[in-house]
């Protein structure tokens, strides 16, 4: 069997090639930071990370983990409810809630599978599921698995959405979903006019923050804390992988009952394994270090309004951006490549996005900003955009 399926995997696979969307991996040999060095020995800036926080290489973090490393051992080699549950992954759960001012909070190995498990538990053929067209593909994924009756939203656009809670009024409950911010563009979801929208027509919300967790909102607590909605929305997601420290994790978290019902039924919880106590144990510093100060996401905010600013002025053409994503817009699918190509050149590693990806015509370099980017580097990135734009006709 093997030799015909290989071709066909080969001829898959030229196709992916031949339309220029074969992705390959830039491999890196040093800590995640706001500098790494790639391999071949360049150093280059990073700006497609999402360690908005800096704390990806944390020496608080590091230290704790590595204390958890001696204390608590390297793994758990069990799901959580035979016995991978340590004090650590209670006491990260409660953390987590306190962050969000939420009632409880599940952990999961990735927000992929927060996402992946929370629908089907919760909702049956009786119910809907109304869903932004932009959100995460583990979204996406999870409402597959349920049978709830779906619908589709145009990105943000809360016309469509009331339509869609109209024709959903038969149903026994409503859930709308979305995104916090949405990755390409980086705006943000207007969630209070989705939480207004929810109360007239009697629905629930959802709202996954792994983009807007540590960033959004005055002290990062997310859009929750912008739109002054904290405790109100029944269900957050977000991980673990992004802000806060970028090793791996992700978590629900919301109201008790709901919580209660996904460490009964959730999939992904009950049948995959427990993080690792280190793992647990620096998301507990963490979230200490969250609750003593916001110098990471006041400097996080004052990184983007100074680089999105430079960037402007130099005439460089920039999506309205309530997060750490500044959208470069080209519009020319090979122009973002070029350019994205040329940066590296210059030490600034930055991706070009292009369709399918973004729509067509819209092409872009998202630029991912770092509380651990310096005045200085932020500099050299807008100078490279600079020589490089013009170089390029851009500017
Ligand atoms: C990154 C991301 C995820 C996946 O998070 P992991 O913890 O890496 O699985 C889910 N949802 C959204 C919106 C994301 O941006």
């Amino acid at each position: 069997m093997y030799e015909s399926f290989q071709k066909y995997l080969s001829k898959e696979l030229d196709e992916i090639k031949n339309a220029g969307l074969y992705k390959d991996e830039r491999v890196i040999t040093s800590p995640q930071s706001a500098a790494i060095t790639v391999k071949g020995g360049n150093e280059v800036l990073n700006f497609c990370a999402n360690n908005y926080l800096g704390l990806s290489d944390n020496k608080r973090l590091i230290e704790a983990a590595k204390r958890a490393l001696d204390r608590r051992g390297f793994g758990m080699s069990s799901v959580r409810f035979i016995c991978g549950t340590q004090d650590l992954h209670k006491e990260l759960e409660k953390k987590i809630a306190e962050f969000f001012g939420t009632e409880d909070t599940i952990l999961y190995a990735a927000c992929f599978d927060a996402n992946g498990g929370v629908f089907e538990p919760l909702l049956g053929e009786q119910d809907a599921i109304i869903s932004d067209s932009l959100n995460h593909a583990s979204i996406i994924d999870g409402v597959r698995l349920c049978k709830a009756q779906r619908y589709r939203y145009a990105n943000a656009d809360m016309a469509e959405l009331e339509e869609c809670l109209k024709k959903a009024q038969d149903k026994r409950f409503r859930l709308i979903v979305t995104d916090g911010v949405f990755s390409m563009d980086g705006n943000v979801a207007p969630v209070d006019r989705i939480y207004e929208l929810a109360a007239k027509y009697n629905a629930m919300v959802m709202v996954d923050e792994s983009h807007s967790a540590g960033v959004v909102g005055q002290t990062g607590r997310g859009v929750t804390e912008l739109y002054n909605l904290r405790g109100k929305i029944e269900i957050i997601t977000g991980t673990l992988g992004k802000a806060f420290g970028g090793a791996i994790g992700g978590f629900t978290t919301g109201r008790k009952e709901i919580i209660a019902m996904l460490r009964q039924r959730s999939r992904p919880y009950l049948f995959s394994n427990s993080i690792p106590p280190m793992v647990a144990a620096a998301g507990i510093e963490m979230f200490n270090m969250m609750a003593q100060t916001n110098e990471l996401q006041e400097r996080l905010h004052r990184n983007t309004e100074y680089f999105v600013e430079k960037m402007q002025q130099s005439g460089f053409d920039i999506k309205p951006t309530q997060s750490a994503i500044c959208a470069v817009m080209l519009y020319d699918a090979p122009l973002s490549q070029k350019m994205a190509a040329k940066l590296l050149e210059e030490g600034i590693y930055v991706v070009g996005f292009y369709y399918p990806v973004v729509p067509k015509g819209e092409a872009r370099i998202r630029v991912q900003l770092s509380a651990g980017h310096t005045r200085e580097q932020l500099d050299k990135a807008v100078a490279a955009f600079v020589k490089v734009g013009r170089e390029l006709k851009v500017i």
